[in-house]
C-alpha cells in the first residue's frame, strides 16, 4: 500500500517515513501543501497522512482540493490540539478521520489500518486465498499455518494481489502501490519482474501452486480457487 505524508516538520516526516516503511508501505513525502498536490496529480495513493498547518497551500485547501476530484483516497489528518475547529471542517470535507499530534505511532498504525480496511470495502485483517493466509497485523504469510519468510516488497505485491484478486492488476498500478517515488518507465518492469519472480517461487515451493498468473504485457493476477 502506497502513502503520502504531508507533514512540513521534516523530523516528523522522516520519523513517519521511516517507521512505516519498515511496517512495510511504500511512502512519499512532501513538505508543503503545493508539492502535496502536485505528487496527488502524479501518483495514486491509498492513503494520505494530512498536516492542516502547511505552507504555501494550507491543509484543508489541499483536502478540498483532492476531493473535488478523488473521494476514494483516504485521508487522515494530523492535527495540533489546538486545531479542533479545523479538524471538524476536515471531516465534513472528506477526511476519514484525525489523530492528534503528539501521537502514539501505534496508534496511528493502527488508524491507518482500519482506514486502508475500510477503502477496499472491508480487507478483513487475515486475508485467504487457497493455501495462503496473509495477516496484515502481524505482516506475517503462512501456508497450511506455517509462516514462510517473504521481504517487505515481497509482502506487498501479496497484500495487493490479494485484496484484488477478482482482476488482472496492470504492472503500472502493482508497481506504483508498492514502491515510492517517481516511476521510471524504462526500469520499473525489470524490478517489478524480479521481486514477483522470487515471491512466486516461494509460493510455489511452499503450495506446490503457481499462485501468480502473468499475462504477458498486461499484468498479474491471482489464480482463481477453481482454475
Ligand atoms: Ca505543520
Amino acid at each position: 500500500m502506497r502513502l503520502l505524508i504531508v507533514e512540513d516538520e521534516r523530523d516528523l516526516n522522516y520519523a513517519l517515513t521511516k517507521a512505516l516503511r519498515k511496517e512495510g508501505y511504500a511512502t512519499d513525502s512532501a513538505y508543503d501543501g503545493e508539492e502535496a498536490l502536485d505528487l496527488l496529480k502524479i501518483n495514486d495513493y491509498d492513503l494520505v497522512l494530512l498536516d492542516l498547518n502547511l505552507p504555501k497551500v494550507d491543509g484543508l485547501d489541499v483536502l478540498r482540493r483532492l476531493r473535488e476530484e478523488d473521494m476514494k483516497t483516504r485521508v487522515i489528518i494530523l492535527s495540533a490540539r489546538s486545531e479542533v475547529d479545523d479538524r471538524v471542517v476536515g471531516l465534513n470535507l472528506g477526511a476519514n478521520d484525525y489523530v492528534i499530534k503528539p501521537f502514539d505511532f501505534k496508534e496511528l498504525e493502527a488508524r491507518i489500518r482500519t482506514s486502508l480496511r475500510m477503502n477496499y470495502t472491508s480487507i478483513p485483517t487475515k486475508l485467504v486465498h487457497g493455501d495462503i493466509t496473509l495477516d496484515t497485523n502481524t505482516k506475517e504469510v503462512s501456508v497450511k499455518g506455517e509462516v514462510i519468510d517473504l521481504t517487505s516488497k515481497e509482502f506487498g505485491l501479496l497484500e495487493y494481489l490479494m485484496v484484488h484478486k477478482d482482476r488482472l492488476i496492470s504492472n503500472y498500478e502493482l508497481f506504483t502501490h508498492v514502491w515510492d517515488g517517481y516511476v521510471d518507465d524504462y526500469t520499473y518492469t525489470d524490478t517489478l519482474k524480479y521481486h514477483i519472480h522470487t515471491l512466486k517461487k516461494k509460493l510455489a515451493k511452499n503450495t506446490g501452486v503457481e499462485y501468480i498468473i502473468n499475462k504477458r504485457n498486461q499484468g498479474y493476477r491471482l489464480r482463481s480457487n477453481d482454475e
